[in-house]
């Protein structure tokens, strides 16, 4: 136990460094639209290699972040470098891409949420349409009256919200009706299940019908092959990601993945004109 509070001390240290020297970055990992191939958004998702400590994986950067008072620095940071990307990738000829940002419970409930995603807006100038936030089911967060508001006022500036992980927390069917959330992301645990549980097919299909009797859409996570893509489908899900469709990647190669993504639906565009 020492040893890893220890680990965690040190880390923060260097993690805080970390934030103001700007070497952390961000990866990509785009969601597409099934049927065409389109890219809708694209998933930030955090990476830091420290100097001394090597790759930290980012469930562990967000466990020091929220134990030594920086989730807040660390939050804003992401948050901002995610908005001005993909201002930048609009600006360069994608005016329909949206990005999807992971914010973590404590930093969902202190309140100050919507005040620093309105000042990010204002400061990348994205619309606010342009920006989803993804959220996990934790129980902290649906056992107050105040997350309703915090997602009503996130919502009110035209924000969309995803439930990440949807399937391993707690979330109640009243939670789901009552909640502005208009995203579903089914769990990767479902996904992989698929080909040797039919449970979990059977799972996937509620879940993707309650997403829709709810108005939601529904994205599925961690797709790995072509059969658990078509299975998808065949069940009515409309969005996906996965390692099959393209893995996390950094800013230079999402840029690139960018430009064939654009080329490869016009082209597809043009096939289906003819
Ligand atoms: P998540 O938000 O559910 O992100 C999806 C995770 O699944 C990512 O792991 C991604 O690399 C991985 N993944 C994507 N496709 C596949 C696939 O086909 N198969 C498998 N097995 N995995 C796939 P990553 O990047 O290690 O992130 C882990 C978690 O860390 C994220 O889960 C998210 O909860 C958290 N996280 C990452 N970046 C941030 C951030 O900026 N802020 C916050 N609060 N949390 C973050
Ligand atoms: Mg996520
Ligand atoms: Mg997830």
């Amino acid at each position: 136990m020492d040893e890893r509070r220890l680990r965690r001390q040190k880390l923060a240290i260097a993690l805080q460094a970390a934030i103001e020297q700007h070497s952390l970055v961000l990866h990509f990992q785009p969601i597409y639209h099934l049927a065409t191939g389109n890219i809708e958004s694209v998933e930030a998702l955090l990476r830091w290699t420290s100097p001394d400590y090597g790759v930290v994986p980012p469930l562990e950067i967000i466990a020091v972040a929220e134990q030594h008072g920086l989730a807040h620095r660390l939050n804003e940071w992401v948050l901002l470098s995610a908005c001005a990307q993909l201002r930048r990738w609009q600006q360069a000829g994608h005016p329909l891409l949206k990005v999807n940002v992971n914010i973590s419970p404590s930093i969902f409930m202190d309140g100050e949420l919507a005040s620093t995603v309105r000042r990010v807006l204002r400061l990348t100038q994205l619309e606010a349409t342009s920006l989803v936030l993804e959220i996990t089911e934790d129980t902290s967060l649906w056992d107050t009256a105040d997350s309703t508001e915090i997602l009503q006022q996130l919502r009110g500036l035209g924000i969309e919200i995803a439930l990440d992980d949807f399937g391993t927390g707690y979330s109640s069917f009243s939670h789901l009706r009552q909640l502005p959330i208009n995203k579903l992301k089914i769990d990767k645990s479902f996904v992989s299940d698929m080909a040797t549980d039919v449970r979990a097919t059977n799972l996937v299909q509620t879940i993707i019908s309650l997403a829709q009797s709810l108005d939601m859409q529904i994205v599925a996570e961690g797709i790995e092959d072509k059969a658990q893509q078509t299975k998808l489908q065949q069940l009515g899900c409309e969005f996906g990601q996965g390692y099959f469709l393209a893995r996390p990647m950094s800013e230079l190669h999402m840029t690139e993945e960018l430009l064939a993504n654009v080329s490869a639906f016009a082209k597809r565009a043009n096939t289906s004109v003819s």
